[in-house]
């Protein structure tokens, strides 16, 4: 099973030091904050971006390029993760610029898609999930579908940081994961791999392990404490 690690904007130098010490070669795919890139890598962990800029290297300050990226070895960024979507209002054609870069570089994308707490109370959940893949998956060739990765994670499931949001039952995350499946093959004839997050913790993930045509976790919140990260890859192992 594929486990990705979204360390967000924490860690200090420091931290970032001891928790790399922790990680050992587990094979989790870490994405912590940029500035701490090249301390994983001198261990060879794999390595997610956790953004990427949806411009060519240039006068773009603030931005990280995705030649950039693949200079230090990075193999996946996230891209459309909730928080870029929803506290950034990063449009959908600037997420597409950001695929199209990092494809161009070689590198594979995660592609965090998920409906809004409204939007499943309006049960718009298969329509919007529907939008957010064609608006990519229709600009993109054909032959780099298997570059990318979804992340379904419903947003009302993601952690605030502090408190874990609500868990979708199985029975929920299972018809969402056949639905993007049935599209995907469908449309564009690709078998697609599909992770799942929002608050996986070491409370859920005995009952989220069961899930259908799941390729495994992106876990933000949990994966703070490297001992309970590797657990959780301990559980998804047997
Ligand atoms: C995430 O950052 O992708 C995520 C799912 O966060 P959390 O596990 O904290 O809900």
């Amino acid at each position: 099973m594929i486990i990705v690690g979204n360390l967000k904007m924490n860690q200090t130098l420091e931290e970032a030091s001891i928790y790399e010490s922790k990680l050992t070669n587990s094979g989790i795919i870490i994405c912590p904050s940029f500035p701490y890139l090249p301390i994983y890598k001198q261990n060879g962990y794999e390595l997610c971006a956790q953004n990427v800029s949806e411009y060519n290297d240039g006068p773009y300050t603030g931005d990280v390029s995705a030649s950039q990226l693949k200079s230090l070895k990075v193999k996946y960024v996230l891209i459309g993760h909730s928080e870029r979507r929803h506290v950034y209002k990063e449009a959908q054609e600037s997420l597409n610029n950001k695929v199209l870069k990092s494809l161009k570089q070689g590198m594979q994308v995660v592609y965090c898609i998920g409906e809004t707490y409204e939007q499943k109370q309006n049960n718009q959940t298969f329509q919007t999930i529907e939008n957010q893949i064609l608006s990519l998956f229709n600009i993109i060739d054909n032959n780099d579908i298997n570059k990318i990765i979804i992340g379904y994670e419903p947003v009302w499931a993601i952690s605030d940081g502090i408190n874990p949001g609500a868990t979708p039952t199985n029975q929920e995350i299972d018809e969402v994961n056949k639905y993007i499946t049935e599209l995907v093959k469908e449309k564009y004839n690709q078998n697609i791999k599909i992770l799942y997050g929002g608050s996986v913790n070491l409370n859920n993930i005995e009952q989220l392990v069961k899930l259908n045509n799941n390729a495994g976790f992106l876990i933000g919140g949990a994966s703070k404490n490297v001992e309970d990260l590797l657990k959780i890859q301990e559980i998804c192992k047997q």
